[in-house]
């Protein structure tokens, strides 16, 4: 038997996609003026973590993935490069595919 659901394609809210990026700004700056007390390696990065600051600032809007849980249906966040997840409600293992959630059966 095979159980999945569909896995959804989401934006966050405006003022989550804020609070979102005034994390990146604040924390990026520090992150940067902390590289640049490093000489010439540290420069790189900092050049490097400012580009990542300004693109997550003023950037296009992420796309996040969202599935539910194919054995108890609570909505989940998933992270499209893991291949296997378990849910933390009921502890079900499913598989992340393109498109659909599988639930892995782990007592056969
Ligand atoms: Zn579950």
């Amino acid at each position: 038997m095979e159980k999945s659901t569909e896995l959804r394609k989401v934006k966050r809210v405006w003022w989550r996609e804020l609070l979102h990026r005034s994390d990146w700004l604040i924390f990026g700056t520090i992150g940067v003026v902390l590289l640049a007390f490093i000489p010439v390696v540290g420069w790189l990065m900092a050049v490097g973590l400012a580009g990542v600051v300004l693109w997550k600032t003023f950037g296009l809007r992420d796309t996040l993935v969202e599935g539910n849980c194919p054995a108890c249906t609570k909505a989940l966040r998933i992270d499209p490069k893991q291949d296997v997840i378990a849910c933390p409600v009921c502890g079900s293992c499913m598989a992340v595919g393109d498109e659909r959630l599988t639930l892995v059966d782990l007592r056969q």
